[in-house]
């Protein structure tokens, strides 16, 4: 067994044999004596045609991974008709390149600018390799390995795969797949995520070690590559994929009732969500409807997408967060100011209140004329830090439903909540449950916030865990907290998805899970064998030790 190791992107794993992405896009030295008209039209021959796939590709996401990550090939579209490349392409034909090599140097220069750019921006230059490279395929006629096509039982190895390939991938074909290059944010793993593929990404040049043919397994929850994997690692490769699906809520051995919803980003995720038997949503994480476009979704398109989450849930609850933009997740068109630390910038409910109060009355507007339709919606604001900042987004509910109200427009006033992500709302938690509903706490945040563990810096990796004492006793103390004010508390940071730690939460006493759908059969299994008292003995155990270790040593037993 040889392991390498990456960033998972799915908590699901995979066994099959490796077959090696290649695309054959090396272009030789440019011939001499090229005729400018031709190499012109040749160009605009192959922008046509890539027009035109990309526009029956976008049909095709729609159909299979949904219509917001569809627009990917929108942005795409617009990338191919921007003026900026129709120009470099131009000056470079002129100076005397075909149309291929023209292409590549057209491209050259806006995708290095992408690339010095940081997060989901330096994630844009492999939207504009995937259509460079899609001209290019036009032009030469390379064709490389067909990704609609491959055998039954393939690990795709790829230096990097772009939105288009991931979307071509089979799910009933392709066991998995695994990248030299990428991160957990970039498009080929949210496309990975909604099919439901186990993937790693990120894992480097050690990668190119693994030779086509090999049996591999892909662990996209521990973030491992396996080659030549042995029983014990092909066992639960094999078992993910099987777990049992229960649909209807469930409760612990004892009958304490604990719900287990989804968390999402785009409505391409609800029948996902509802396949692996999501309760509801805990987590509608809206500020995926802003990526990926030009300017914001408005009132009408976010109230539809509201509706359509809400229909798909009529029993449930779903509970939808506020724009929570800043931190790791700029929105290009909204001009986000440069910040040293963007994590203790402007982000959350900090920009809902300032600079971005317009996106926040619209947000409110489509959510209580949404709250008016079927179902039951929840609403919750992130990144609260102060009792302040609360009663603020409580005004700002209230003018909405008083305008609502005076244009005589039909709404409801949804159930109201707070994201427990900071260490002010930790220590702040009884006056804000006591101004709400109830509380989601996101450990993702949490955990960087009181451990001072950036969430994306893998130096620091092993101090951002929840499993650290100092955030498990923030958990108790915000549980106790919604408790003593009549508020319900849930958890939809990634550690409520973990199965292993399914009977400490439910020990200390969450009354609902949200997680991203893979995860739901496994953690529901938990449940249904729970017995509370137990887990609460647990739970106390862990609340009393001094250590992560010692706190990993309390779950394994
Ligand atoms: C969290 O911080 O735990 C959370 C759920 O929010 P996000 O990951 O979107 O910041
Ligand atoms: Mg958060």
């Amino acid at each position: 067994m040889r392991t390498v190791t990456g960033t998972g992107v799915t908590p699901l794993s995979g066994l099959g044999r490796v077959v090696w992405y290649t695309d054959e896009l090396e272009l030789g030295d440019p011939p001499e004596g090229i005729d400018p008209n031709l190499e012109r039209e040749r160009f605009e021959d192959a922008r046509e045609t890539a027009e035109a796939d990309l526009e029956s590709e976008r049909e095709r996401a729609r159909e299979r991974v949904g219509k917001e990550e569809a627009e990917v090939f929108g942005a795409h579209i617009q990338f191919l008709n921007d003026p900026q490349f129709a120009e470099g392409v131009e000056n470079a034909i002129s100076e005397g390149l075909p149309a291929e090599h023209a292409v590549r140097e057209g491209f050259s220069s806006p995708i290095a600018q992408f690339e010095g750019m940081e997060g989901r921006m330096a994630e844009r230059a492999d939207d504009l390799r995937d259509v460079r490279d899609r001209l290019l395929r036009l032009l030469t006629g390379a064709t490389g390995t067909e990704l609609a096509d491959l055998p039954e039982g393939t690990i795709l190895l790829a230096e990097r795969l772009t939105p288009s390939d991931t979307a071509k991938l089979d799910p009933d074909r392709v066991a998995g797949f695994a990248t030299v290059l990428g991160g957990r944010t970039s498009h080929a793993a949210i496309f990975a995520r909604s099919l439901g593929l186990p993937a790693v990404v990120g894992v480097g040049e050690v990668l190119h070690d693994i030779s086509d043919g090999t049996e591999l397994a892909v662990d996209g929850e521990a973030g491992e590559v396996i080659a030549d994997p042995d029983e014990e690692i092909r066992k639960r490769a094999a078992a993910t994929r099987d777990v049992e699906i229960r649909a209807e809520p469930v409760t612990t051995a004892d009958g304490r009732g604990v719900e287990v919803a989804a968390n999402l980003g785009t409505l391409g995720e609800l029948a996902g969500a509802r396949e692996r038997g999501a309760d509801g949503i805990g987590l509608f994480r809206t500020e995926f409807l802003f990526l990926d476009r030009e300017a914001p979704p408005d009132e009408a398109e976010q109230y539809e997408t509201y509706r359509e989450a809400l229909s798909a849930f009529p029993d449930g609850q779903v509970v939808v967060r506020t724009l929570d933009i800043g931190g790791d997740k700029p929105i290009p068109y909204l001009s986000l100011p440069e910040s040293e630390n963007p994590f203790l910038g402007e982000r959350g409910i900090r920009r809902s209140l300032g600079d971005d109060s317009e996106l926040f009355e619209t947000q409110l507007r489509a959510l209580l004329c949404a709250a008016a339709d079927e179902g039951t919606l929840s609403v919750m604001f992130p990144l609260v830090s102060t009792v302040e900042e609360l009663e603020a987004a409580l005004e700002v509910v209230e003018e909405v439903a008083s305008d609502l109200e005076a244009e005589g427009l039909s709404y409801e006033l949804p159930e109201l909540g707070v994201m427990i992500e900071t260490p002010g709302a930790v220590f702040m938690a009884t006056e804000l449950a006591s101004r709400v509903d109830f509380l989601s706490i996101g450990t993702n945040d949490l955990a960087q916030y009181v451990m001072a563990a950036a969430r994306d810096d893998e130096r620091v990796s092993g101090l951002h865990d929840p499993l650290h004492p100092p955030v498990l006793r923030a958990i108790s103390r915000t549980v106790a907290a919604a408790h003593a004010n009549d508020a319900w508390v849930g958890m939809c940071g990634e550690m409520a998805g973990d199965p292993d730690l399914t009977e400490l939460l439910v020990g200390l006493g969450l009354d609902e899970l949200s997680m991203s759908a893979v995860t739901i059969p496994e953690v529901k299994g938990r449940i249904v064998d729970i017995e509370t008292s137990e887990a609460e003995r647990t739970a106390s155990q862990a609340l009393d030790a001094a250590t992560k270790d010692d706190i990993n040593e309390i779950i394994d037993q």
